[in-house]
């Protein structure tokens, strides 16, 4: 019995003995693995590469005889480094990334062994993918997909395996994974995003979001997480009484690296680097055994890309070190769980970052463009944001333990927001030269440097600006980053291309000039966000109800929160930036309501099973040891026995109390789960198992937590917070 626990216990003694200390050189080649554009200019004549350029640019078709040429470079740059294989790399809408590989090996007409990778290969791929999650998209008869390849992340070498990047779309053309839709949308934003920034420079010909995320995750060791079937099945602790030290000290926040972590942080830093993934910046986080790990930005696909192949890369690296990465948004209740901010902004092709402010009064106006667009869009669209960051794991995170609230808002800072105030007051129509200097000079003008000292930051606020660009918190450590930026890129799509709608109805009076007509939509922008910017405390309940009052949607279930992607708003967003179909939005509805529902589901059973066939027999063994006890006194005292075995007599009452009580409740859940199996609906079922099931989650795990304080510790299975959270 209870052998795993300490066993695991007392191998963790010799595994920290063995750390070593790692040999990494510095700065390893970065992006030797990757076949990017050095390496591409390299392998092709001046006149291939640029037209591979020029398509890449345009974002227009590359042929077929250009493909081949491409194909051939990379095959022997690729074999140049030992690699056998190769694969389409794609991001089903599993959560994770898949592959299958195929060898460069193949058989010539007279069955000669030859090496064989064209354009065709590169260009398109037909796995059978009937497994992965389609939401009714395909059906069985049609079950292939295909993969297409972008060429606008540069292919990698991962083991021995040449990696390429590519989309995943049905027969029909329909998008069954993340990048798909994240493409139409950058294209879309590019779109929209060009067309103003040429108000100010004509010389804008592309814009492109940018996206730094910032990891955070918890390292556990490999072998006590072993003897927690909840962590192995579902990634979380479903029970687990709270640790007497937690993160109250804050001691552990940026603090000095553990050994042992460190020696995988720069082994997973060295393979990151080697595949071109900027990682730049690690550190302890608030909660004990959390870090988190954070790149330099890079151009939002790739950036997404790289976020994949990184925590892929993370549970490999991991398990050499004898971890496990949890990465889920909670994994352990009454501490932080972990997030994935997203830092979101725009960049031209001439290298200017449109979120930040400029040198000069006419740069600032294009700042505050981009700046007041970019709120004008999350205000419209606040649910649909959320929408995109909801999951069964994400929900037991927002609003607890610093984490942002689950209602959308907006924080711009004090100095920021007095600009707002002053901008508001201008007059309608022409502007009087006086009003515009004042304005320019007064104003905008002061922008870059109150921007400077402008540091005051807000931990809990979902959807921050912080000085050139926007923080988008809500995001969860587990979420595929294309979820939420291919929706903040639509959005502010269609802001801007309303914007200039505006601005380009001002423009036909012939008397009204470019600035007055730009400064006019602003003034009426800056009254309609005003709903959505708060500075204040998010966890007060005055905000709650204040949020509420003006009509803020707060989260209160996935399944709820995801309707919104159904909504006639929502609807019309996307089809008219042809970034999602009807049939595809409803298709991803589905499959999210579907992995909430197993989700719940697994965790259900893990729970019922932990706490039937772990807990409870470990509690009735130690009760029959309190009931030998009570016997034994017995027969010494005889009759004035109970003055001795009082407490004992109480320990054994209040262990059957708690057996009951998890017990019962482990029935009466699966009768609500057996209920909630029979909905057709998935909505009717997702919200059954919000409503009905998950609820015995706290219940029981009350009751088993409870068992933890009472039972012989040398007897408890499951390794505790303590030692998960501070063995290292
Ligand atoms: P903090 O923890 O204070 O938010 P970090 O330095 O950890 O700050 O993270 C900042 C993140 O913002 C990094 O991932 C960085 O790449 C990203 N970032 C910085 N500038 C931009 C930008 N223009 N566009 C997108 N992301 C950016
Ligand atoms: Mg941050």
């Amino acid at each position: 019995m209870n052998s795993i626990r300490f066993d695991a216990l007392n191998k963790l003694a010799k595994t920290k003995a063995k750390i070593s200390d790692a040999e990494y050189s510095t700065s390893p080649q970065y992006a030797q693995n990757v076949f990017n554009d050095i390496v591409l200019q390299r392998s092709l004549n001046q006149q291939a590469y640029n037209e591979v350029s020029k398509a890449i640019f345009k974002g227009t078709k590359i042929s077929r005889s250009l493909a081949d040429q491409i194909a051939a470079a990379m095959k022997s740059w690729a074999s140049s480094k030992n690699v056998t294989h190769y694969t389409h790399w794609f991001q089903p809408l599993t959560g994770a990334t898949a592959e299958k590989h195929e060898s460069f090996f193949d058989l010539s007409n007279t069955s000669e062994a030859i090496e064989r990778f064209d354009g065709s290969q590169l260009v398109q791929q037909d796995p059978d993918a009937s497994s992965f999650p389609s939401g009714g998209i395909r059906n069985t008869f049609e079950a292939r997909g295909y993969t297409a390849w972008d060429p606008t992340s540069p292919a990698f070498i991962y083991g021995n395996t040449l990696c390429i990047p590519t989309i995943f779309v049905s027969y029909t053309g329909e998008a069954l994974d993340y990048k798909t839709p994240l493409l139409r949308s950058t294209s879309a934003l590019d779109k929209a995003a060009t067309d103003i920034a040429k108000f100010f420079d004509k010389n804008t010909l592309k814009v492109l979001a940018t996206l730094g995320w910032e990891q955070e995750y918890f390292l556990v060791d490999r072998t006590l997480a072993t003897s927690r079937p909840d962590l192995i099945l579902t990634g979380r602790t479903l029970m687990g009484h709270e640790s007497s030290k937690g993160q109250q000290l804050n001691d552990h926040y940026f603090g000095s690296i553990p050994p042992r972590v460190l020696a995988f942080m720069q082994e997973l830093e060295h393979h990151s680097l080697i595949l071109g993934i900027p990682v730049k910046t690690r550190h302890n986080e608030v909660a004990p055994a959390q870090f988190e790990l954070a790149p330099i930005y890079e151009e939002v696909n790739l950036s997404v890309d790289h976020n994949a192949l990184l925590t892929d890369l993370m549970n490999k690296i991991a398990e050499k070190h004898n971890f496990t990465v949890l990465l889920h948004e909670k994994p352990f209740s009454g501490i932080n769980g972990s997030g994935k901010h997203n830092n979101w902004s725009l960049k031209t092709n001439t290298g200017i970052n449109l979120l930040s402010p400029g040198k000069t009064p006419m740069n600032n106006l294009q700042f505050l463009t981009f700046f007041i667009n970019t709120i004008a869009a999350v205000m419209k669209h606040e649910s649909l944001l959320q929408a995109s960051i909801v999951s069964a794991s994400n929900e037991l995170r927002l609003g607890t333990d610093e984490a942002p609230l689950p209602i959308i808002s907006v924080f711009i800072g004090e100095q920021l927001t007095e600009v707002l105030n002053n901008l508001e007051q201008v007059s309608k129509g022409k502007l009087s030269p006086k009003e515009k200097t004042d304005l320019k000079l007064n104003v905008i003008g002061k922008i870059p440097e109150i921007l400077l000292d402008n540091t005051d930051r807000n931990r809990t606020s979902p959807f921050a600006f912080t000085g050139n660009k926007f923080e988008f918190r809500a995001v969860g450590s587990k979420t595929n980053c294309a979820k939420p930026m291919t929706v903040l890129n639509s959005i502010v799509a269609e802001q801007l291309i309303d914007f200039k709608k505006k601005v380009d109805l001002h423009l036909q009076n012939p008397k009204m000039k470019k600035d007055d007509a730009i400064f006019n939509e602003l003034r009426d922008s800056i009254k309609y966000i005003r709903t959505i910017l708060f500075e204040g405390d998010g966890y007060s309940e005055s905000w709650i109800k204040q949020a509420k009052k003006r009509g803020l949607s707060p989260l209160t279930s996935t399944p709820d929160a995801l309707k919104e992607y159904s909504s006639k708003k929502s609807v019309e967003l996307f089809k008219n930036l042809n970034v999602f179909s009807k049939r595809e939005l409803d298709a991803r509805v589905e499959i999210d309501l579907q992995q909430y529902i197993l989700t719940l589901q697994i965790e259900g059973r893990t729970l019922g099973d932990i706490a039937r066939n772990h807990i409870i027999p470990t509690a009735i063994q130690y009760q029959n040891t309190l009931i030998e006890n009570v016997k034994g006194l017995k027969e010494i005292y005889d009759s004035s026995f109970e003055m001795y075995a009082k407490e004992q007599m109480l320990l054994i009452e209040r262990i059957s109390g708690h057996i009951e009580q998890i017990n019962t409740g482990v029935s009466k859940m699966i009768a609500e789960r057996k209920k909630a199996n029979l909905i057709e609906d998935n909505f009717d079922k997702a919200n059954a198992y919000h409503t009905q099931v998950k609820p015995y989650f706290d219940t029981i795990r009350y009751h088993c937590d409870k068992l933890e304080l009472l039972v012989d510790n040398s007897k408890w299975p499951l390794a505790k917070y303590r030692e998960l959270l501070f063995s290292r």
